[in-house]
């Protein structure tokens, strides 16, 4: 089992951020596409040369305007080229998952948008492989009914596509009210080739997640306890409002394991 912990974003210029988040102990950061790829290839490559170097692990959260079941066919194809922007930065940038929230439901049945999924899925993968980009895709369980990202849909799409997955605990736990089955969870993800997770505490409705919290220490002990339990190796991303405390609080907690 081994556990890897770093926080969502770079607090800014990359270049310092990458080499703070080492000098702080901390193995991994994901890099925010999340209002839009506006990194260039340039700037991709010399982050990615600097961390050769300084050894993170490194990840990239696509755009949230994506949806690989929009009723309007240029949407679809907006999204996948938003998605393999970050897939080609990403390469750059020695960056192997690339997590995105892959679709909503709208007016599908939960089969209709998992299938519309898949296809965009098979589709982005050829041109990955084409490309000779060293990524894997990485649809993440998303915090909403509305969206779709549940871990039964995306185990699934993981063993009928090959593609890896982000599991968010908190939106799993946000999802289904407050509660989390781990017993359930690690049991389904055990088996994942590329698995990579988000961690924070939750603000949650009826309807979901509504934002992410601090993250409590005792839901951070919950975590581990089954993430020992089940002898997966993750690398976990907290997403809460402060990335950088959160995350180095977990790495102190890792000492409990
Ligand atoms: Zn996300």
């Amino acid at each position: 089992m081994t556990i890897k912990i770093g926080p969502a974003g770079t607090g800014g210029d990359s270049y310092k951020g990458l080499q703070m988040i080492k000098e702080a102990g901390l193995d991994a950061v994901e890099i925010e596409f999340v209002r839009g790829v506006k990194m260039s290839n340039e700037t991709a490559k010399k982050i990615g040369e600097l961390n050769k170097k300084l050894g993170l692990i490194l990840s990239i959260h696509a755009p949230y305007y994506i949806n690989l079941n929009s009723e309007e066919k240029p949407k679809i194809e907006a999204s996948k080229q938003r998605i393999l922007q970050s897939c080609e930065r990403g390469h750059h940038l020695g960056a192997r998952c690339i997590v995105f929230h892959a679709s909503y439901y709208g007016k599908s049945t939960p089969e209709e948008c998992y299938d519309a999924t898949k296809e965009a899925i098979i589709g982005m993968q050829k041109k990955i492989k084409e490309n000779e980009w060293d990524v894997i895709l990485c649809p993440e369980t998303t915090g909403k009914g509305s969206q779709f990202g549940t871990v039964d849909e995306l185990v699934k799409l993981s063993r009928e596509t090959g593609c890896g997955i982000c599991v968010d605990f908190a939106h799993v736990y946000a999802r289904n009210n407050g509660r989390i089955d781990y017993d359930d969870v690690m049991g389904k993800i055990k088996r994942i080739k590329h698995l990579t997770a988000h961690f924070s505490g939750i603000n949650f409705t009826a309807k979901g997640e509504r934002n992410h919290e601090l993250t409590p220490p005792e839901r951070i002990r919950e975590l581990y306890k089954y993430l020992k339990k089940y002898n997966i190796s993750i690398t976990i991303i907290n997403e809460s409002p402060d990335p950088m405390g959160d995350a180095l609080k977990m790495k102190r907690m890792l000492k409990e394991v």
